[in-house]
């Protein structure tokens, strides 16, 4: 008879391009008791998780809540149950994650109208204006605020600003973006929005929150065509996620990933948001600073840099995989390799959430110049 063993996972350090470190507090929220998903106290945390979301996210947006899947049935959701099919959406892409927009808008049967920049460039404005006039008759406008794939931020309140003077709905990814640096969804007038709960949140993965301002609802509520999924269909899910004491069943939450995701939106208020996004900040300042003396450059200009993902040069003749696999069975550190056109020519270091410390940052430099050496 084969025996199968308990799985005890070594413990990581994790400075990839997520999941990143979860913290104790998280985990240990993780391990209480299963509540019913309709149990009154259960409701009692769901309203919390909302209230929190809504800080996160800086948004009065009812519409605020985790889809209880991973970041990508996140952007699946708003591309769903917004977009129907015909209309057009101004794609933009600059690495792996507007690629999948673009091929969401596409099976939602809607034209993508992609704008595009080199990998390690933000889109400029100059580009989506142009499509904007080539295209009035535009809907919406989706971009990637941080580009987890390059490391590169693009400039989300100029291009809500853009959209808005072109009477376009706008769809942002900010599954790296939120908790990380400065995001703002309603003064920035985004209409609707994903994330993910394993990046700067630091939260165990699986759990995508979302946020969809009245406009966007309203054109939810009166679209032409049944949202394509059911599972997803924000009409049905609403019922389960509204305001107030009736809950309708509709798929039953993760209840503990859902104690988790409360326990880290709490750490995030508790430190306050803006502490986290200068805390990445000035985490990021002191990595450069690291990487530097290693004779290691970055690949992103300095106005563009996402300060939770910095993705490094990897020097001539050093082995990409040898040096990852070294970290990982020596030192138990995990970074992230290049994905797509960078894949083999970068690194990428993340300073994600719990992950973003000095403790952690001199464990990394240190581990790097060993195995550099
Ligand atoms: C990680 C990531 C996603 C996908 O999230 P999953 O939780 O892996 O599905 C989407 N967009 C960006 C920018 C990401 O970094």
């Amino acid at each position: 008879m084969r025996t199968f063993n308990t799985f005890i996972p070594n413990n990581r350090t994790l400075m990839g391009p997520g999941p990143s470190d979860v913290s104790p507090q998280v985990l240990n929220a993780l391990a209480r008791p299963t509540l019913g998903h309709l149990d009154p106290q259960f409701i009692e945390l769901m309203d919390e998780t909302k209230a929190l979301l809504q800080y996160v996210f800086k948004t009065e947006n009812q519409l605020t809540m985790p889809i209880s899947a991973p970041g990508s049935a996140g952007m699946e959701a708003c591309i769903v149950n917004l977009v129907e099919p015909g209309e057009k959406v101004i794609v933009c892409q600059n690495g792996v994650f507007g690629g999948r927009m673009k091929e969401n808008v596409e099976r939602a049967g809607a034209e993508a109208i992609v704008v595009t920049a080199q990998w390690g460039e933000p889109n400029s404005l100059e580009s989506i204006e142009a499509a904007l006039h080539a295209h009035p008759d535009a809907k919406f406008v989706g971009f990637v605020h941080a580009e987890t794939s390059t490391g590169v931020r693009n400039d989300a309140q100029a291009i809500c600003a853009l959209a808005k003077q072109h009477d376009c709905m706008t769809i942002v990814d900010a599954v790296t973006s939120l908790a990380g640096i400065e995001l703002r969804v309603d003064d920035w007038q985004i209409d609707a929005i994903y994330s993910g709960s394993q990046k700067c949140l630091s939260c165990v993965p699986g759990l995508s929150p979302v946020s969809f301002s009245d406009k966007a609802l309203h054109k939810i509520q009166h679209r032409k065509t049944p949202v394509q999924s059911w599972f997803l269909d924000l009409n049905l899910i609403v019922g389960y996620w509204g305001q107030g004491g009736k809950r309708a069943y509709h798929h039953t939450a993760p209840v503990n990933s859902l104690y988790a995701l409360h326990e880290s939106l709490r750490l995030v208020h508790e430190e306050g948001l803006e502490n986290s996004w200068h805390r990445h900040a000035a985490m990021h300042e002191l990595l450069k600073t690291g990487l530097t003396e290693l004779g290691l450059e970055l690949l992103v200009a300095p106005e563009s840099r996402l300060p939770q993902l910095n993705t490094v040069v990897i020097p001539d003749g050093v082995d990409d995989a040898l040096v990852r696999n070294r970290l990982l069975n020596e030192f138990n550190l995990e970074i992230g390799a290049g994905l797509g056109a960078l894949a083999g020519k970068v690194w990428r270091i993340g300073l994600m959430g719990h992950a973003a410390t000095t403790k952690n940052i001199d464990f990394c430099l240190s581990s790097l110049r060993t195995v550099l050496r």
